[in-house]
């Protein structure tokens, strides 16, 4: 117990935290290009939130959350996605005031007590985007235009853009009264989470991933086929839109995503060279939830994206992300003198911005050679007494073996111009 981590948790070491960085790094920059401003919020919040928020009768609600008393005897829940958090925040902070529409990005660990296989973990994390004030289908666009435009960036070429539409209120309760007919002389059959959803939502038993209940939804009818007039010209709108930027997407009747409050477009980007959960980024509009986390109506899109389900996409498209720069200069040191002058050298060096290792073990010159060559230093100096004395030293280039006799003092100046490739 104490040396193995908890079941669906994984460390992300200093071997693949580069490829982190590089898609963080890709996502902020898009979302600033799109207008976005990063929202942190807290990893847990009161469990009525999620519960109002995602929705009682969610896969997410009724089996993933982790959801505990704390000491002050409150029910806490450590957030299973971001839309809640940042709903919440909208409200307590008044953001219906600020100019509109308000976009929001984050990018944050997320919690869910799932089983857990190849790309489904019980801690995962997602980049994610909320738009809070725009009803205009241009806003559905633009969503799905970033993300379109943040997978060409990663070089990703196979996730398939899936489309659906599940209406509003409206046109959702003509079609709930149309499945539950569909659905009655099967509902013995259905596992009991979808029992209990047949007469409070019965929509989302199109979620379900239970064996029984997928084979008993075949010929289901599609809430598609009828919203109403509204959603039905919102949707054309969406769809005529894409087409007119050359985004390429399929009508998918079966997305009806996992949150209760999703209104109208939802979508997915899903691919079929990571397996089973291939999954990467599911999103909708949901212009129903600011109301009933307790705020004035106000229309909101937005998505979630599985960070770890985008690197593994990339690694099954062999994408290379590069590695980070390796160290500059690895300073040798030979003797008490050697090592109080380097130590110095190695601030200034720092200082101007060169990455620069030293010795801090007291090996011996061969130990601290071969460690130089593990680091992938580019430059190595070795100092001892009579360089310290004379100011000068060999550079000695580990890429090509080359030494060559500098001063000291040019050391720096050498180290930087090298960068710029003229050694
Ligand atoms: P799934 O159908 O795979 O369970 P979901 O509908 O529950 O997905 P969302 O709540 O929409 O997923 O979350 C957005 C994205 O987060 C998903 O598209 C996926 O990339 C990622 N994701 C969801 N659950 C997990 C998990 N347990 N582990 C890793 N990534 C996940
Ligand atoms: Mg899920």
């Amino acid at each position: 117990m104490l040396t193995k981590a908890p079941k669906g948790t994984r460390d992300i070491l200093p071997d693949e935290i580069y490829k982190w960085y590089f898609v963080e790094e890709k996502f902020r920059q898009i979302c600033h290009q799109f207008g976005y401003h990063e929202i942190r919020i807290p990893v847990f919040e009161h469990t009525e939130l999620f519960q109002r928020g995602v929705g009682e009768t969610t896969d997410i609600v009724q089996k993933e959350m982790y959801t505990f008393d704390d000491k002050g005897g409150r029910s806490i829940t450590l957030r299973p996605e971001g839309t809640a958090g940042v709903v919440r925040s909208y409200i307590e902070n008044g953001m219906a005031s600020w100019p509109q529409p308000v976009k929001l990005f984050y990018d944050i660990a997320v919690y869910r007590y799932e089983n857990v296989q190849k790309g489904r973990y019980r801690e995962f994390h997602q980049f994610g985007v909320e738009l809070f004030g725009a009803a205009d289908p241009s806003a559905d666009v633009e969503v799905i235009s970033m993300l379109h435009l943040f997978f060409n960036r990663l070089g990703i070429k196979s996730l398939a853009l899936n489309l659906n539409s599940i209406g509003c209120p409206t046109c959702r309760a003509a079609y709930n009264e149309r499945l539950k007919a569909y659905l009655r002389p099967k509902l013995e059959r259905l596992c009991s989470t979808c029992k209990d959803r047949y007469e409070r939502n019965p929509m989302r038993i199109i979620d379900c991933k239970e064996e029984s209940c997928r084979s008993e939804l075949v010929d289901a009818p599609a809430l598609l086929d009828y919203i109403c007039e509204d959603c039905s010209r919102h949707f054309e709108k969406v769809k005529e839109k894409l087409s007119a930027m050359g985004i390429v997407y399929s009508i998918d009747k079966g997305i009806v995503r996992g949150l209760d409050y999703y209104t109208r477009t939802v979508f997915e980007f899903v691919s079929d060279t990571i397996g089973s959960q291939g999954t990467v980024c599911g999103g909708g509009r949901y212009d129903g939830l600011i109301e009933a986390c307790g705020g004035k109506p106000t229309p909101g899109i937005g998505f979630g994206l599985g960070i770890e389900r985008l690197l593994l996409q990339m690694d099954s498209q062999g994408i290379v992300i590069p590695q980070p720069d390796p160290p500059d200069v690895f300073i040798g040191v030979i003797g008490d003198r050697a090592e109080q002058f380097s130590e110095s050298l190695a601030l200034k060096l720092r200082t101007a911005g060169i990455t620069c290792h030293k010795d801090i073990m007291g090996r011996s010159v061969k130990a601290q050679m071969k460690y130089a060559n593990k680091l992938n230093a580019r430059f190595a100096v070795i100092l001892g007494d009579s360089e310290v004395e004379s100011g000068k030293v060999e550079l000695k280039n580990m890429v090509t073996g080359e030494g060559r006799d500098i001063h000291i003092d040019t050391l720096m100046d050498r180290l930087l111009k090298s960068r710029q490739g003229a050694v």
